[in-house]
């Protein structure tokens, strides 16, 4: 495995592989790698020629008072692990490599992004959709694997590979989860032991929840159960939001006549824990 810092090499060495006639895989990620993420570069692995792990902690996508500074990171073992799974290249650029001071171009899904997680997060998908069009522009990639523990964010993503003919298919991996239940994350690592011990009962809410609609409670009275639940079960958490929306338009729905995504993020402590479930009626 080649460990790139440098954009252009990475754009000129894929460049090359494209002429060569081989199929491209990018995993774009922010490092401290767990399952979730070393599943998306197995199946990643499987769909191409050559597989671009990126590892970049993208300022762009956090606001001012968010975790930039302290996210966690580990660049010895995330080489080690992603050349375990057969990456190809490791993209590690240091931040000001990615963003010219005068950078001035944004990319933008706004309709996408009033809700959920961009509702409390105003430049996140913003920041996002820049930077995985710059990880297109540069790695060229056939195929690229997101998680579906961002929901929103890959509904955002397929959005904008849509609406500006991004020649690349957009694959949504299932969320990999601990045995009790618990979305991994890189940000579980901010959770003190009771925080942990408590956390999964997210998943346990949602699940209850999902078990609500399917059997015809109405959304607002299935939200209020829900908020009932954690207030119980995660007195240290404060809701951030709890929602049902569209899966594709992300806007709420108040009646359920097709697939809805309920989603939900808890602040405990340090930790944004998000999680969302796909009810289909
Ligand atoms: P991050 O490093 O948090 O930006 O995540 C990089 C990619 O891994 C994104 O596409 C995430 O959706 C995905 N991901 C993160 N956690 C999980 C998980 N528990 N299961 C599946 N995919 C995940």
């Amino acid at each position: 495995m080649n460990v790139i810092t440098d954009p252009k090499a990475l754009q000129a060495q894929c460049l090359t592989w494209r002429n060569e006639g081989l199929r491209i895989g990018l995993v774009p990620t922010m490092g401290y790698f767990h399952d979730g993420h070393l599943a998306l570069m197995e199946r990643a692995r499987e769909l191409c020629d050559k597989l671009v792990v990126s590892l970049f902690v993208n300022p762009a996508q956090f606001g001012e008072n968010e975790d930039l500074d302290s996210y966690p990171h580990d660049m010895e073992g995330d080489s080690a692990k992603a050349e375990a799974r057969g990456a190809d290249v490791l993209f590690a650029p240091p931040a000001g490599a990615m963003y010219e001071p005068d950078h001035a171009t944004w990319i933008e899904v706004p309709e996408l992004g009033k809700h959920l997680c961009g509702a409390q997060r105003p430049v996140h998908f913003r920041g996002v959709c820049t930077v995985v069009a710059k990880l297109f522009m540069l790695a060229q990639p056939a195929v690229a694997v997101f998680g579906q523990k961002d929901w929103q964010q890959l509904a955002i993503l397929k959005r904008m590979v849509r609406d500006l003919n991004i020649p690349v298919e957009i694959i949504g991996h299932e969320i990999v989860r601990e045995a009790d239940g618990l979305a991994l994350s890189s940000r579980n690592a901010y959770l003190t032991q009771e925080e942990r011990a408590a956390a999964p009962a997210i998943r346990k809410g949602l699940l209850e929840l999902a078990d609500r609609i399917r059997a015809g409670e109405d959304v607002a009275a299935a939200k209020r159960g829900l908020a009932e639940n954690f207030a119980a079960s995660l007195p240290m958490g404060e809701v951030d939001y709890i929602e049902i929306v569209d899966p594709e338009r992300i806007v709420p729905v108040e009646e359920v006549d097709g697939p809805v995504l309920a989603a939900v993020a808890i602040r405990m402590g340090r930790a944004r824990l998000i999680d969302n479930i796909l009810i289909e009626v």
